[in-house]
């Protein structure tokens, strides 16, 4: 029976899964099939919705900077250019519903949540002295994560462990005769729960670095200079291990990684002369971002 109900399980399990790729490669070459339980459609509104709320409560706090803000203004700018260079990855990332905002803290943080919600903290800004350039890259290592799915595939990978371990408890219960069955909410935490668990994780490794590579080509595309993405990190590194800043501890900054944006600068370079020589010649990109 135990063995029957397990079997069942894992056969919905498998049926549920796809193997996709979000992405094409682009020049850096970013391939890899990726596994998924849940549908791009049930993420990106899970986070419209968390996004929303995140607004909400910045605004409500005063947190929230102004379409008028300095900070906005140079922040959207660049959004604007790096924006319409996703098209390269995924054509359907023009249709988007983007949103770029400022939220006024301390911290050192900046994502860009799944279907194209930025948000960037004035800390990371100020306290980094980012220039315009390590802005462009710090959005287009965000950027990158959205555009991959990287929370679609890692919530399914929490919902498919949450469903084993539900799956678990309920032959634990028909063996038990129901005895731990009041463990089982554990297990169910629920959709709304899985964006929280997924977003206090680190970001794997691989995830990090198809983010480094993707977000390095985007920002080339846009006239941002790459090799602002080793002096990004740099920066970052100097501000000390995964410890302290929120950013941090789910982008840990080391050594490898440096080295590995370092080795792909010339690979994007030519992108970035082209889309100098571009700028130089043609009228200002069409703004694209949506003010809140
Ligand atoms: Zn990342």
């Amino acid at each position: 029976m135990k063995r029957l109900l397990l079997s069942a399980l894992l056969a919905t399990l498998l049926a549920a899964c796809q193997q996709v790729n979000t992405t094409s490669g682009g020049a850096v070459g970013a391939n890899r099939k990726q596994s998924m339980l849940l549908s791009s459609a049930q993420v990106d509104q899970m986070a419209a919705a968390s996004y929303a709320d995140t607004i909400k409560k910045a605004n409500q706090q005063g947190k929230l900077l102004p379409d008028t803000d300095p900070t906005v203004r140079r922040v959207r700018a660049i959004s604007d250019r790096l924006i319409p260079q996703t098209v390269v990855f995924r054509p359907d990332a023009a249709q988007w519903k983007w949103e770029v905002n400022v939220e006024k803290s301390p911290e050192l943080n900046a994502y860009c949540m799944p279907g194209g919600k930025i948000m960037f903290y004035t800390g990371i800004i100020e306290r980094l002295k980012l220039t315009d350039d390590e802005i462009a890259q710090i959005m287009g290592h965000e950027i990158a994560h959205a555009l991959r799915e990287h929370g679609r595939e890692r919530m399914s990978s929490e919902y498919g462990k949450a469903i084993a371990m539900q799956g678990g408890m309920q032959l634990l219960s028909i063996a038990t005769g129901g005895k731990y069955d009041a463990y089982q909410d554990l297990a169910g935490g629920g959709l709304n729960a899985l964006v929280d668990v997924t977003y206090s994780l680190p970001n794997s490794r691989t995830h990090e670095s198809e983010a480094d590579l993707i977000g390095l080509e985007l920002a080339a595309r846009a006239g941002y200079n790459p090799n602002a993405a080793v002096s990004l990190w740099q920066k970052m590194a100097a501000q000390g291990g995964g410890s302290g800043p929120e950013f941090m501890s789910t982008h840990p900054s080391s050594n490898t990684r440096i080295a590995e944006l370092q080795a792909k600068v010339p690979v994007v370079m030519p992108l970035y002369e082209a889309a100098k020589v571009k700028a130089t010649v043609s009228t200002p990109p069409k703004k694209t971002t949506k003010a809140k």
